[in-house]
């Protein structure tokens, strides 16, 4: 038990609040911020500023570099952090590799597998040439499918990809059909940033492997969210950022088979990750340094670190329990207004607290725009994953998505908004 959790292991929400400073904001008029935009980016709280404030306070230096007592204490805060995420995500701390975001982690991944296919043609299971494919999905953000698209581009592979069901959900025969010998890699998300679909992740692994194909799993949205084991998930990469679990904005995260990354060429090149350098070759450190040039981010290791202890302090089943009560509520209230259809799977079974809709006759910005007046902060837009959108035909949602801080007030807060959008364009 901790001091945000009841021994039912029910969130007390309001004594988290008192520690996100920011809810307290009013906004548009005066009007009391209600935040449901957590799916882009969550609000900070204070232990996970004064963690990054005190770093930079008392310890800051550049880790790994020097061997003066701030300089060591900094490596020591940096190499702690990725003790936590390890710790967070069942993993060795040898197989976490820090980076900018889950964007970065992904083009990592991306490039590693080109340059190996650059350099050593053949070598399987880290290079592609035509002939290859790599399968991701129709529900994919565009950090999971671009990158892809332009690796396909740079090996002469082909990318092909799984489709989604009327309902939102991934339509897994698409999924069986699309795998084959020729598949090397499966790219897919854990949670849709726009449909709230919980995908079948281990199950899809355990295809993916059969066919003989390296998974990577997109975990931005469900790290911050579920808990999350990644020997359980069975994949062979996972990749999340920071700022999307209370964490501070400029890292995040890769994880990766030991044997994998050992075999990995680096990205990006530089300081910090060099064995040995002459002017005409250079020889690289083992993972996980080989992939983390430049300075590291220790102040944002550290902020992060605090996020996992938040998070870990109120317990992820806990979190998974207030969320998925706060998604019932969400999918009831709009059940319960006219001309509303859901974008995604309109029960609560497999999937997050990140609700998309569209509104008849009212444009998804319109509806953000009077949800904006009223002080309900949502996203609208293709939300980065426009695919969607062509799938159902629509130019846009309007997304509210949930985590730890919000209350069933703020879901009735939102279904009045749309109520008042209604009778605004009636
Ligand atoms: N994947 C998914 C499913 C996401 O929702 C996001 C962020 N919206 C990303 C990847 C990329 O995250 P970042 O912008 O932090 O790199």
């Amino acid at each position: 038990m901790n001091a945000h959790s009841a021994p039912t292991a029910r969130l007390d929400v309001q004594s988290i609040k008192k520690d996100f400073p920011i809810l307290d904001r009013r906004v548009r008029d005066d009007k009391p911020l209600v935040y449901l935009d957590s799916a882009a980016t969550s609000q900070k709280p204070l232990q996970v500023l004064d963690a990054e404030r005190d770093f930079y306070l008392r310890h800051n230096a550049a880790a790994h570099r020097g061997a003066h007592q701030l300089a060591e204490e900094a490596t020591e805060a940096y190499e702690s952090a990725r003790q936590s995420v390890a710790a967070f995500l069942g993993a060795q701390e040898s197989d976490i590799v820090f980076t900018r975001n889950a964007t970065e982690a992904i083009n990592l991944v991306a490039y590693a597998l080109s340059n190996a296919s650059a350099t050593r043609p053949g070598g399987a299971p880290l290079t592609l040439g035509p002939g290859d494919e790599i399968l991701v999905t129709e529900m994919e953000h565009h950090a999971n499918l671009v990158p892809w698209q332009q690796l396909a581009e740079r090996t002469g592979a082909t990318l092909r990809w799984a489709t989604i069901t009327t309902e939102g959900r991934l339509d897994e025969a698409s999924f069986d059909r699309a795998l084959g010998e020729r598949t090397k890699l499966v790219a897919v998300t854990h949670q849709s940033n726009v449909l709230g679909t919980i995908n079948p992740v281990a199950s899809l692994a355990s295809r993916a492997h059969a066919a003989g194909a390296l998974v990577l799993v997109d975990a931005a949205q469900s790290v911050a969210h579920q808990a999350l084991d990644v020997t359980e998930l069975g994949a062979d990469f996972l990749v999340f950022s920071a700022h999307k679990m209370l964490g501070p904005n400029g890292i995040g995260a890769l994880w990766g088979r030991q044997e994998l990354l050992a075999e990995m060429p680096p990205f990006i090149t530089g300081g910090s990750m060099i064995e040995t350098v002459r002017m005409d070759r250079t020889t690289f450190l083992p993972p996980p340094q080989r992939f983390e040039a430049g300075v590291p981010l220790a102040p944002q290791a550290v902020g992060l670190a605090a996020a996992i202890t938040y998070l870990s302090d109120l317990g992820m089943t806990a979190v998974e329990a207030h969320e998925a009560e706060l998604t019932r509520l969400t999918l009831e209230g709009l059940a319960g207004l006219k001309g509303i259809s859901v974008v995604g799977p309109v029960t609560t079974e497999d999937r997050g607290a990140t609700v998309s809709f569209t509104v008849d006759g009212i444009h998804p910005h319109d509806v953000g725009q009077v949800l904006d007046d009223q002080g309900v902060a949502v996203r609208t837009g293709h939300h980065c994953a426009r695919p969607i959108c062509d799938r159902y035909s629509i130019p846009a949602s309007t997304r509210a998505s949930f985590y730890v801080y919000n209350t069933p007030e703020d879901v009735t807060a939102l279904i009045a908004g749309i109520e008042s959008a209604q009778r605004f364009f009636a």
